[in-house]
């Protein structure tokens, strides 16, 4: 069999093959993995590295919703609810279950008793498969969130979600897939253009480090591309395409945990009716998420008003903490792809559930929906797709482990050694160093990238890409 390094080369590709997929996010990492394990020969391709979009930057939760429950969006939420239980089970190296302390003030606008109704039903949903919810004391409360408002303060309620390495749990869905024989995963390598020639689509792709550019011809193509979907499909000859995204941004910013000292997540209620999750991971907290109109721009980065937006609502639920931007070790912003069906929709209220379009009967497109239902959003296009091929869906194939593990496991300190380094280039190929650091080493400020920068200097790697 093929090394993984060599499976990753846009030379590589077969001329032709049955399947290609146009996205490596979660999207078309979920389709990539469900068509391997059933064996269809298939490749997978990114612009940009793996993930190094949207799929990166979310809250890094594995979660129901418990804002959807406001919107009725029950089937949605009891949905998230399971898959999030599910990857639990499956890749408990990746994910790990965290309660949220939902702080209820006089002036919230939904009191304990209501919160407590709500994260019954939370509970309900996930066929009591979550940690029950509790309800917290003002002083258990305050002696979890030490520098938290407490004026007004009548409690928490508190309930189970999940954390999650957003970014290795899609690459691992792809070295996953690239088990299977005959399934081929290109990063940095963009589809610039594709004709019809009877039944089958000759498709122009180029790598974008090395400039080679290929033809290759396929059966079928299935488009992952997220928010970038309208605009690369409005420019392609290949058939009528109305935009359907209501694109979202949202950021977040990493603090230093003793800026807060909060010793757990907790999701706070701002005045504007929105959430933001405050979610400490080892000595980092993960402070998001801004909703803003956003463009269809690769590599997002929040803008000042996102980041006092964030500040500013620190300061009035965190008086007793000293705010401030020096406390900032990153930031990152991504661009939900909401679908619009209904014209009167806003951002956020606008439905959160994902959309299979069928232009044509051989091309698929997948928009919308949320990271942690992407196994059940994949199935709804490689269940049609493999019935299309008179083969059968095997609904348990999706429901086992992954079958390769990243060399570096998320929040495990990093022993660096040449032979490491050399191990993930081979198995993961990082075709730079930033994809070397950010995803396939999982270290995510800027701090922690220029210092890895200057250790990796050291060592003398040698990349094969270059
Ligand atoms: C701020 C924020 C917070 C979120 N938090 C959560 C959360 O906590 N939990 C949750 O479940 N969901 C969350 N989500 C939702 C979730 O992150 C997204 O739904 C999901 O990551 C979208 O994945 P995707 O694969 O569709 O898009 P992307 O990850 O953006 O992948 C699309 C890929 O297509 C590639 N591409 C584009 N054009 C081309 C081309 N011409 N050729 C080849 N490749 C191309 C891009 O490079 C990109 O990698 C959040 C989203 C945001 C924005």
């Amino acid at each position: 069999m093929k090394k993984n390094s060599e499976k990753s080369q846009l030379k590589n590709l077969p001329s032709h093959l049955p399947v290609l997929i146009v996205g490596g996010g979660i999207a078309g990492a979920g389709v990539f993995r469900d068509l391997s394990l059933h064996n269809i020969p298939c490749a997978l391709i990114d612009k940009k590295d793996f993930t190094s979009q949207t799929s990166q930057s979310s809250s890094k939760m594995l979660h129901g919703g418990i804002r959807y429950l406001e919107n009725m969006d029950f089937a949605l939420v009891w949905e998230a609810l399971h898959e999030k239980n599910l990857w639990l089970k499956l890749t408990p190296h990746l994910a790990y279950p965290e309660k949220f302390y939902l702080p209820v003030y006089k002036s919230s606008l939904r009191p304990l008793w209501m919160v407590r109704i709500g994260l019954f039903l939370y509970d309900a949903l996930s066929s009591f498969q979550n940690l029950p919810h509790e309800v917290a004391s003002v002083k258990e409360t305050l002696e979890r969130f030490p520098t938290l408002k407490k004026e007004g303060l009548t409690g928490a309620g508190v309930y189970s979600d999940a954390v999650v390495e957003d970014a290795k749990l899609t690459l691992e869905c792809i070295y996953d897939g690239l088990v299977s024989k005959n399934s081929y995963a290109c990063n940095h390598t963009s589809f610039t253009n594709c004709v019809k020639e009877g039944d089958i689509y000759r498709v122009f792709i180029k790598d974008e480090l090395s400039g080679l550019e290929r033809e290759i011809t396929c059966d079928h193509l299935v488009f992952t591309t997220g928010p970038f979907t309208d605009v690369l499909l409005k420019g392609l000859d290949l058939f009528p395409w109305i935009p359907k995204l209501m694109l979202s941004r949202g950021s977040h910013l990493w603090f230093q945990n003793d800026m807060l000292k909060a010793k757990g997540p907790m999701v706070l209620t701002p005045k504007d009716g929105r959430v933001i999750f405050v979610i400490p991971q080892n000595e980092k907290t993960l402070v998001g998420t801004t909703e803003v109109p956003g463009e269809p721009n690769f590599d997002q980065m929040p803008s000042d008003e996102e980041v006092t937006y964030l500040l500013n609502n620190l300061k009035d639920f965190f008086p007793n903490a000293d705010i401030s931007e020096e406390y900032i070790l990153g930031k990152f912003a991504g661009v939900r792809p909401l679908v619009k069906e209904d014209p009167n929709a806003t951002l956020g209220k606008v439905a959160r559930d994902h959309k299979v379009y069928q232009p044509e009967s051989n091309i698929f497109i997948l928009l919308g929906g949320k990271y942690t239902t992407f196994r059940i959003m994949a199935k709804d296009v490689v269940k049609p797709l493999v019935h299309k091929m008179k083969l059968p869906y095997r609904d348990d194939l999706s429901l086992q482990p992954l079958r390769r593990v990243s060399h570096v496991i998320p929040w495990h300190e990093i022993k660096l050694t040449k032979e490491l380094i050399q191990s993930i280039i081979e198995d993961e190929f990082p075709k730079t160093e930033e994809d070397l650091i950010y995803r396939r080493m999982g270290l995510n400020s800027e701090q922690e990238y220029l210092d890895m920068k200057n250790q990796l200097k050291t060592l003398n790697i040698t990349w094969p890409w270059s």
